[in-house]
């Protein structure tokens, strides 16, 4: 990174066996606000990268960025670099150098950021949604704990909407902190799943969590009194659209106590092609030609199709009676879905 006139190295923080380096990286700012994303919430992601390896991880986008803000070659170690000239596709140096940010940095970042969260919400109701772009409890959260830092410096807050998407079981870890956060917020935790075949999320998901230990850790935030349920995002055109993968996908969902399901359609950004068309291909050649076509003129995917495939997570949900994940607005509404789940939550 440049620093003036002088080049720092980002300081190599691990390097795992399988291939993964972890380099530090300084932070002016960690709530990206509504008007730069252009959604209408806050987000926050404390790691830069992800070791889950989705090949339709639509992040792949800004890793690039983030790795020539760090300075190319000269910001990262000499031997970080090397693996990256090394590797066989550039665009896995999304899930092979990840970017910690650096806990002090971070501390002050959103102390920072969270004052002018609090002068907005003066004004209408703010949310922070964690985990848009990269996994918030992907591996690297268990050695460096920032996603813990941001919770916890979240409990001294209030009035806020927190919108937490994992595919990871280390939420579990985190559950009383949760239910402190649920007490003064309104808090919503999604897990993240495509399918409940296991087979089919290890063709397109390199290293993530298998789908029995996801449903496994909605069951248990569910049991302990977490609001939370499940997405299923992103929903693969034309492979996990049916009828049957959504209804199996809900189901299991309903079984473990999901409060809540929603879905959305696949987007593939430009830098999303490389990783998942190959994908595709070696699943369906045939279909693998239709996604060209489709994506060619864009990254979403036509009209008729989203509101086919919205219709039919409705018709999905209503089957096993849980509603659609809307999140509530009007701060009476969060105020009462608070109350209910404090009476719902189990006594010891
Ligand atoms: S878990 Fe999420 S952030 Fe990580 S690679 Fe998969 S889609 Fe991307």
């Amino acid at each position: 990174m440049r620093v003036g006139v002088v080049r720092l190295k980002l300081p190599a923080l691990d390097r795992r066996a399988r291939g993964t380096d972890f380099l530090e990286s300084p932070t002016r700012a960690l709530l990206n606000p509504p008007e730069s994303t252009g959604m209408p919430f806050w987000s926050l992601n404390p790691y830069v990268g992800c070791e889950f390896a989705c090949s339709y991880c639509y992040a792949r986008y800004a890793h690039r960025y983030a790795l020539d803000r760090a300075g190319d070659d000269d910001g990262i170690p000499a031997a970080t670099a090397a693996r990256l000239r090394a590797l066989p596709q550039p665009w896995e140096s999304f899930e092979r150098v990840i970017l910690v940010k650096r806990r002090e940095d971070a501390v002050a970042a959103l102390d920072r950021d969270l004052r002018r969260v609090q002068v907005r919400a003066r004004a209408a109701p703010q949310t922070l949604a964690i985990g848009t772009a990269t996994d918030p409890y992907q591996p690297a959260e268990r050695r460096y704990g920032l996603t813990r830092l941001v919770l916890e410096r979240l409990v001294r807050e209030r009035a806020l909407g927190i919108e937490i998407v994992t595919k990871s079981p280390l939420v579990q870890r985190d559950v009383s902190l949760l239910l402190a956060l649920q007490q003064r917020h309104h808090v919503a935790v999604h897990i993240s799943l495509i399918s409940v075949d296991p087979m089919l999320v290890r063709r397109f998901e390199r290293r993530s969590p298998l789908p029995r230990v996801r449903l496994r850790a909605l069951q248990r935030l569910c049991a302990a009194g977490v609001n939370a349920g499940l997405i299923c995002a992103p929903v693969l055109p034309g492979i996990t659209d049916t009828a049957t993968s959504l209804r199996a996908l809900f189901r299991a969902a309903q079984r473990c106590g999901a409060r809540h399901v929603h879905g959305h359609p696949l987007r593939v950004y430009a830098a999303v092609r490389e990783p998942l068309l190959p994908v595709v291909d070696r699943y369906s050649p045939r279909l693998a030609a239709r996604y060209r076509a489709v994506y060619r003129r864009g990254a979403h995917v036509p009209a008729p199709y989203r509101r086919a495939l919205s219709r039919r997570l409705r018709r999905m949900a209503a089957e096993v009676r849980l509603p659609i994940y809307e999140p509530p607005t009007d701060p009476a509404a969060r105020r009462d879905l608070q109350a209910q789940l404090q009476l719902w939550q189990p006594r010891a």
